[in-house]
């Protein structure tokens, strides 16, 4: 898949998954503009990838707004960033499920509608995907306020695949297993649990960053054209399991 001449926005580009993509997409001849929250990391991002890099609070709705504003025009948009707290659902406080849901869900929608409606007043075609997880198809103890977001980001995929598609514009979900990320190391390092998770997996193994990152590019190229408003799992047979 090639990206040469095409403008892609990533949120959360400055670790993990995120980073993983626009290594790949900078490799396959896109330009980034990546929004992230570090400052070591946009600074990295320039360095490194010839980015343009946005420093921002993705749970600050205004500045989110201003830093998708900032970002146009692009061509795609991948939404990345995300953030866990771990707290069983009893002791689930009211701030973490705002921040998460701020960050998670919120900060997609905001970014989509600026990057979309820039779009639609170009009349130019594109496509977002939203990184989700596994995490919104089942319960994972623990993790209450990050599966509601993730659903809730889930629903606005499928609102916008169909508000959007009507204007060139497809939309679609990834859904990653643990994947080894400095998120994974959060949420996972207890070895008791990682080992039942990986029982699930039929592959046998955590994916890479990677794993992630090509089906995101696939999602998004033009190879992808027919395919909107899914939700896919890249979980090495998890949901099956
Ligand atoms: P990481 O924690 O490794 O990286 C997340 C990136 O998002 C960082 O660059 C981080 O910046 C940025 N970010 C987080 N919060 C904010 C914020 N408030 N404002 C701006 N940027 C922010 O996560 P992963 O790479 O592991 O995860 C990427 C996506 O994949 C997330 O949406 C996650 O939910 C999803 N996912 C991950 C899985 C995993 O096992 N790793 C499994 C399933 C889904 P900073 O560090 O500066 O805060």
């Amino acid at each position: 898949m090639e990206f040469r001449g095409k403008t892609v926005i990533v949120t959360g580009a400055g670790k993990g998954i995120g980073r993983e993509i626009v290594r790949m997409l900078v490799e396959r001849g896109a330009q980034i503009v990546a929004l992230t929250r570090s400052g070591a990391d946009v600074e990295a991002l320039r360095g490194e990838f010839g980015c343009r890099a946005i420093q921002v609070d993705l749970a600050d709705a205004d500045a989110t707004r201003e830093a998708a504003i900032a970002a146009l025009p692009a061509d795609f948009l991948i939404n990345c960033a995300g953030t866990t707290e771990l707290q069983p659902f009893l002791e689930t406080t009211v701030e973490a499920f705002d921040r998460l849901v701020a960050v998670n869900t919120r900060a997609p929608m905001i970014v989509a509608q600026e990057y979309a409606r820039s779009l639609i007043k170009e009349d130019r075609k594109g496509a977002i995907v939203n990184v989700s997880s596994v995490a919104s198809f089942v319960g994972i103890p623990d993790h209450a306020a990050y599966c509601a977001s993730k659903g809730g980001l889930d629903g606005l995929t499928r609102v916008m695949a169909k508000e959007l598609a009507p204007h060139g514009i497809r939309a679609n979900g990834v859904h990653p297993t643990v994947t080894l990320t400095p998120m994974a190391v959060k949420a996972w390092s207890d070895p008791e649990k990682a080992a039942g998770m990986m029982k699930r997996i039929p592959v046998g193994r955590f994916a890479e960053p990677a794993d992630i990152a090509e089906v995101v590019l696939f999602l998004l190229s033009d190879e992808a054209a027919m395919v909107n408003g899914i939700s896919m799992p890249v979980d090495g047979g998890y949901m099956i399991a």
